[in-house]
């Protein structure tokens, strides 16, 4: 272990432990087979499986660390009992033996706030595209997301023999672990995009992009795995729908490979506690020649989506 480990290696640390509960907990609800799918707006379900693991995670990650601010993406009540096993209070081993990067080790409580989406991928989470759905604990010290967890509980669920669910963690400035990184096919361009969440613009954008192939899968999470993995070479999505906890994590461990999300005018997302939840200036994320990308975008595009 590294020696007095620091508060962002701690939060991380917990982080890892606690998504592999809620990764358990998400499996169990479709086990039981009873969803309990509510429509919170339009196009926008919340599950069991989301609710069970939002408890899990931020009752669990509030007992580790009381002072620092912690935001779900779930609206629960904050008086409700959380069932015991629902509380992992362990660290994950492997993370605390890495040394936090300089530029992380003075964390104070106050600088941090974590964004937690208990389930990312919700409306693949119901319609059975089980790999889509992830959970994303993302840790930002003065707005800037700098650690995160993904965690895809049905990673290998159709290959039976292979190990089920995997967990990948990072930090910028010290790498991401748990997968294994690939640089996508130079000779063409492929997009991922919405499945669930399209409209004209987001189609508009991605065709601007001249793409030799579009990967239309549910979340933000999977989608920048897709990226990490070599899979795609862009996530276009210009549309105000992604919020932070849904691209805080994503945007860390990206940013760890060396790869870039921002908003369609380049900038990246703002984190702190006070911010609007929605990233209004959408969302373009790469793992190289990110300006080239932006280039694509046409200027009304740019101009609809907030600065
Ligand atoms: P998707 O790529 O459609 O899976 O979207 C990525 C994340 O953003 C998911 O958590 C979605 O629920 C969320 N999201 C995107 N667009 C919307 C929208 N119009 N309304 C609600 N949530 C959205
Ligand atoms: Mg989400
Ligand atoms: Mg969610
Ligand atoms: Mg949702
Ligand atoms: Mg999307």
């Amino acid at each position: 272990m590294a020696s007095n480990p620091s508060l962002v290696m701690r939060i991380l640390s917990a982080s890892v432990a606690v998504s592999n509960r809620a990764s358990n907990i998400i499996r169990n609800v479709l086990t039981k087979g009873d969803l309990g799918i509510v429509e919170k707006g339009k196009n926008d379900l919340q599950t069991e499986a989301d609710r069970s693991a939002q408890r899990c995670i931020v009752a669990s990650l509030h007992k580790q660390f009381p002072n620092v601010a912690i935001f779900g993406e779930e609206q629960l009540d904050p008086q409700e009992t959380i069932p015991k096993d629902f509380i992992e209070l362990n660290f994950d081993e492997e993370v605390l033996k890495h040394t936090c990067p300089e530029y992380l080790k003075d964390t104070k409580d106050e600088d941090v706030v974590i964004w937690v989406d208990p389930l990312d991928g919700t409306a693949e989470f119901t319609q059975g595209f089980l790999d889509h759905v992830t959970v994303l604990i993302g840790i930002s010290v003065k707005g800037n997301a700098v650690a995160g967890v993904v965690h895809q509980p049905w990673f290998n669920f159709e290959k039976p023999g292979l190990p089920l669910g995997r967990c990948i963690w990072g930090v910028i400035g010290l790498g991401a672990f748990g997968f294994e990184r690939e640089t996508p096919p130079p000779n063409k361009v492929i997009v991922t995009t919405s499945r669930s969440h399209s409209d004209r613009m987001v189609t508009e954008a991605v065709e601007a992009c001249n793409p030799d192939e579009v990967v239309r899968v549910g979340g933000a999470g999977h989608k920048v795995l897709l990226l990490i993995e070599g899979k795609v070479h862009a996530y276009v999505f210009a549309s105000k729908g992604c919020k932070k906890w849904d691209t805080c994590a994503p945007e860390a461990i990206l940013h760890a490979v060396g790869g870039t999300l921002t908003d369609f005018h380049g900038i990246r997302m703002n984190y702190s506690a006070d911010v609007q939840r929605k990233n209004t200036g959408g969302v373009l994320a790469t793992v190289a020649d990110h300006g080239k990308f932006l280039g694509c975008i046409p200027e009304h595009i740019r101009d609809a989506m907030d600065k």
